[in-house]
């Protein structure tokens, strides 16, 4: 932890490390893990749906086709099968990629991280959503980087938000190195980019010549029908995408990608080499199997099943028994809601008492590089069973309505 006395390395760290804080989430973990407390506050994936008979099958055979070779290094890309068949993945969701232009990461958050390092000096400008993804803002704050964030309601991103920002900064001469965005059920609010402001916000991107990086780890855990097409779908230049398997697959892998245009790839991947040499081989194997030799999509089915009955039962509870002034959104997919408190009350000061009646959620501050977002919460449905999201919403609501009494 920085700051403190019993630390003899204050002196020895790099200026960078002075801006990087343990996340709010993380600090939180050791309490709301508690088996007493329900916690709303994770963002794990539900792995316990996967099929493990299946997978051990698939693990066996692994290891006996090409087990040498799962141990082994490999190329900095990562293999090539593996990227061909995750092209077949972004096509099911409108995007046509070479898999040359895919970059094979350790999860999404090495995409974010190599991306980071590849674009970022101390100092520059990135736009964001208020709020967004807080691994996103750790590592552009790891990056010294300014984070600007920009308005967003139930239909994401303001485009006039992102104009005004955008006309702003021109005015001080400066320039927005990109735009970090979400779309798509995006974490931390639920909440999904309409069809029309996606054209709107390309067509700003487009006019001001503003790089788009566009996260999308949820658009598969969809509810109710089709989202709307990635903002990569739409445009072959100035959007680089990140996917992951953590979401359709599992997160404990760690793998994920960015498909970026040749110039920008050739970059990552001297980022790659010289951060982890290469992905890990076991990982891109089963992977590569899972995608081409199991059902992936009707296990994509089961978890978004269960996560739509999860979701009922968060926005259900929330109906019964959160107390006047409370509003929250309503995500076709994904594995969180935001939550807005009533007038006055604050995320961040009520959580000891939460914690104490026994329930975990995140604080909107969090998702913030400027300490806004103390009027909001993130709850989780994706982990906790339906059952314990009724009980920890119950819960939540008393500690709600007793700190309005206040
Ligand atoms: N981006 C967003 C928006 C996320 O929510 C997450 C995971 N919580 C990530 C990136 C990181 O994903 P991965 O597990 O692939 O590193």
């Amino acid at each position: 932890m920085s700051g403190t006395t019993l630390d003899d390395y204050t002196g020895r760290y790099a200026t960078r490390v002075h801006g990087m804080a343990q996340s709010e989430i993380r600090a939180l973990f050791s309490v709301a893990n508690r088996p007493e407390v329900v916690s709303l506050a994770g963002g794990n994936p539900f792995t316990a749906a996967l099929p493990f008979d299946d997978l051990k099958e698939m693990f066996d055979k692994l290891f006996s086709d090409s087990g040498a070779k799962s141990l082994m290094y490999c190329g900095g890309q990562g293999d090539p099968a593996l990227r061909e068949a995750i092209t077949e993945v972004l096509d099911l969701t409108g995007i046509s990629a070479s898999a040359d232009d895919l970059v094979l990461t350790t999860g999404a958050q090495q995409g974010l991280d190599l991306l980071a390092r590849t674009f970022l000096d101390p100092g520059d400008i990135v736009l964001a959503e208020g709020p967004t993804y807080v691994g996103a803002l750790g590592v552009f704050q790891a990056a010294q980087a300014d984070v600007r964030h920009l308005p967003m309601d139930e239909d994401g991103l303001v485009p006039a938000g992102l104009e005004e920002a955008l006309k702003g900064l021109r005015k001080e001469g400066r320039e927005a190195k990109f735009l970090y965005t979400v779309p798509t059920f995006q974490n931390p609010t639920g909440v999904t980019l309409s069809e029309e402001r996606r054209e709107e916000i390309l067509r700003i991107a487009e006019r001001h010549g503003l790089l788009v990086i566009e996260d999308d780890p949820y658009s598969m855990i969809s509810f109710e029908g089709e989202p709307p097409a990635p903002l990569r779908a739409r445009v072959d230049r100035g959007v680089i995408y990140l996917g992951t398997v953590s979401k359709i697959f599992a997160a404990g892998l760690r793998l994920g990608w960015v498909l970026a245009p040749p110039a920008v790839r050739d970059k990552l991947l001297l980022a790659v080499e010289a951060s982890i040499l290469c992905p890990s081989s076991l990982t891109q194997e089963a992977t590569r199997r899972f995608l081409t030799e199991m059902e992936w999509r009707q296990q994509v089915k089961v978890f978004t099943t269960l996560y739509q009955e999860r979701r009922d039962a968060l926005l259900g509870a929330l109906g019964d028994y959160m107390p006047e002034g409370a509003t929250w959104t309503r995500p076709g997919g994904g594995m969180f809601v935001w939550l807005d408190l009533p007038e006055g009350l604050n995320s961040k000061d009520m959580l000891p008492r939460a914690l104490s009646e026994r329930v975990a959620y995140v604080p909107g501050t969090g998702f913030y590089a400027d300490g806004d977002g103390a009027a909001h919460m993130r709850l989780n449905f994706s982990f906790p069973t339906a059952e314990d999201i009724r009980e920890g919403v119950r819960r939540l609501g008393g500690v709600i309505a007793a700190e309005k009494q206040l």
